[in-house]
């Protein structure tokens, strides 16, 4: 099969790879649609890794034994893979399972962990069904697209009574614009790019400030009447947004970081009594009907997000383009 590799800086080329066997719970996944992350940040630096890409939908191409899925079945491909057996797995956490399962030893040599490819392997169990009524690009939404910031925003309860401020119109951001709009929650912004911050407007945000302005607490107390935010999302990882967040917080109030930056404020947590909440990804099976509805409702919201879609073969056009951030989710297809 095809998959891309990483040549060095700014280079890349599809290669021939082994493609993945069906094992025991393992099935093989033909992969139709490849939501593009962080995976750019290689390609900039060279990085070459065996694990390209973590995001994919598709339709199930080979069973080992019968299971939770069938040849033909259309699925998102949850990320990480839990060992299934451990407390954490058990209560739906796979995402923090630490029992160490290795899909290598498990499928291969880095056969099938890849989504930037035409087949990956997954445990039946980590494979969700798409319902008929769904497409596969905007079921593969559920991937980084919308379901980090879905699980915070169901961790934090979002509501229409909230007002919301989302640190970072990236890919993730902008997805956590659409969950707390569908939430019907009053929306603000922090980005600096000027395409992004008009993506973020178009979605429903109120008002996008510019992280750089120096005036930005005094500009979002003036927008909540001298109060704070009631709940906010960090997914920029940059060094001091998820301080600023709290900072930004109404006492009481409640902070969820999806990004990897920088320290919170322990005195202004304590003072203001506020709830944090460390968020990776949604990775809970119960909230999947909720995950669904909000893919079925968010429909002409995904369609203004998803902003490019390339053939896996023009991969490299995809990454030049992520580096200028003119773009929303960005979508391969590696059937091409
Ligand atoms: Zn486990
Ligand atoms: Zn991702």
């Amino acid at each position: 099969m095809k998959a891309v590799v990483i040549t060095g800086a700014q280079q890349c080329e599809l290669a021939d790879k082994p493609q993945p066997i069906a094992k025991d719970e393992w099935v093989v996944v033909e992969i139709e649609a490849a939501p593009m992350c962080t995976e750019v940040q290689l390609y900039r630096k060279g990085e070459h890794t065996d694990w390209l890409g973590h995001e994919a939908a598709g339709r199930v191409a080979e069973v080992a034994r019968p299971g939770k899925v069938k040849v033909g079945d259309r699925v998102v491909v949850m990320p990480h893979f839990g060992c299934g057996r451990c407390e954490l797995c058990l209560s739906g956490e796979h995402i923090h399972c630490r029992q160490g399962l290795s899909p290598r030893g498990s499928v291969g040599p880095t056969v099938g962990i890849a989504t930037y490819a035409q087949f990956c392997s997954k445990q039946d169990w980590l494979l969700v069904p798409v319902p008929e009524d769904i497409s596969i690009e905007h079921a593969s939404m559920a991937c980084c697209g919308l379901g980090p910031t879905f699980n915070a925003m169901q961790r934090m309860n979002v509501t229409a009574t909230d007002t919301v401020l989302i640190s970072g119109l990236g890919a993730v951001g902008l997805g956590g614009v659409i969950n707390a709009v569908l939430r019907g929650a009053r929306v603000i912004a922090l980005e600096g790019h000027p395409y992004r911050a008009e993506l973020g407007r178009s979605l429903g945000v109120e008002r996008v400030i510019d992280p750089a302005d120096p005036d930005k607490l005094k500009i979002i107390q003036d927008l909540t009447g001298g109060r704070g935010v009631d709940k906010s999302v960090e997914t920029s990882s940059a060094e001091t947004a998820a301080g600023f967040l709290v900072q930004a917080a109404r006492p009481m109030g409640q902070v969820a970081s999806v990004g990897w930056g920088g320290p919170m404020l322990a005195r202004e947590l304590v003072g203001k009594g506020l709830t944090v909440h460390g968020v990776w990804h949604w990775n809970h099976f119960r909230d999947t009907p909720a995950m669904m509805q909000t893919i079925r409702r968010s429909r002409a919201l995904l369609d203004k997000f998803i902003t490019h879609r390339f053939p896996m073969s023009q991969v490299r056009d995809a990454w030049e383009l992520q580096m200028t951030g003119q773009c929303g989710k960005v979508i391969l297809d590696p059937r091409q």
